[in-house]
């Protein structure tokens, strides 16, 4: 800055509106890096037309999916944005390196913009709703895929608490870095056909982990009353080891089992393998305080009518 003409002095800068602040602008920047990437891991599937995928890489592409989707889900999804549960604070970077590495973003990016589809559920201002902006296919797309080119990819604000973790919030600005060293070292373990499975692994949970808004908010039963068009899927559940029992997560954000349902008034459990993870760090000593809604609270959310 310094010998410049156009310089701007410390005060100057605290009183720009923090649109106008370099950082907020080299924000945008690093995290408009994040659909870019998205792109570009779907045309390296393309590289599978030329390589096809042996044994070894299917299994690297399999291992790749279940750890990033349970980093995605146990990670980012249930802890550091609903907090249903409490761990070390190592969980929560390795856990987050590992989500970044999925291409999901960073920390402070996905817990602002999944805060805001539950504030905003299914309305103009949800980020991702299949039912506000346009109905049809064209609400499917912008569900699953539209969303990452809107002007609502970029979150008003991010959340306090993990900007005030100096490696969360590194991870976050630095959240393409973690994409390109596992890219990097599929490559260097097994050449193009590593690589080629580590796009369609990236693909593959992109679009697994979107279903969630797409689908999950389409088709489904609905047998707890919310305000919005979430729904418990289990095709989506498959994908998402859990999260498709969607309409029990907006019912009770805050619950770390998602697998639950109500039949004929009685509460039954669902496949939840996110759960049974969260279960192993409790019983490794990694989580702790695991959050449940009561079997009370969950009767009396039950809708009178299941909607199927
Ligand atoms: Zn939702
Ligand atoms: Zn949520």
């Amino acid at each position: 800055m310094s010998g410049s003409g156009s310089a701007v002095s410390p005060k100057t800068l605290d009183r720009l509106p923090d649109s106008r602040k370099p950082a907020f602008r080299m924000r945008r920047i690093l995290h408009g890096l994040g659909p870019v990437f998205i792109l570009v891991v779907h045309l390296g599937c393309l590289l599978l037309l030329w390589t096809g995928l042996g044994v070894g890489a299917v299994v690297w592409a399999t291992a790749l999916y279940l750890v990033r989707m349970l980093g995605t889900t146990a990670i980012y999804h249930r802890l550091i944005t609903h907090r249903s549960y409490a761990a070390p604070r190592l969980v929560w970077w390795l856990g987050s390196l590992v989500t970044a590495s999925a291409g999901q973003m960073g920390p402070s990016w996905w817990k602002a913009h999944h805060l805001s589809h539950h504030r905003h559920v299914d309305t103009a201002a949800d980020p991702h709703s299949p039912l506000t902006t346009d109905n049809g296919w064209r609400g499917f797309w912008h569900a699953q895929v539209g969303w990452l080119l809107s002007p609502d990819f970029h979150p008003a604000s991010l959340p306090p608490d993990v900007e005030a973790d100096p490696v969360l919030r590194l991870i976050d600005r630095l959240h393409i870095v973690p994409p390109l060293a596992l890219a990097w070292l599929s490559w260097q373990i097994g050449g193009v056909e590593w690589l080629a499975a580590f796009c369609l692994s990236t693909t593959l949970l992109f679009h697994g982990v979107a279903s969630v808004n797409s689908v999950a908010h389409l088709a489904g039963d609905q047998p707890f009353a919310t305000d919005d068009g979430s729904r418990n899927n289990r095709w989506v559940a498959w994908l998402t080891l859990g999260e498709g029992w969607h309409n029990l997560h907006h019912a009770f954000e805050a619950s770390v089992r998602q697998g639950y349902t109500l039949r004929r008034g009685e509460l039954v459990t669902l496949p939840d393998p996110t759960y049974r993870f969260i279960r192993l760090l409790e019983t490794l000593g990694w989580a702790r305080r695991l959050r449940y809604p009561s079997e009370r609270a969950l009767q009396s959310r039950a809708r009178l009518r299941p909607r199927s």
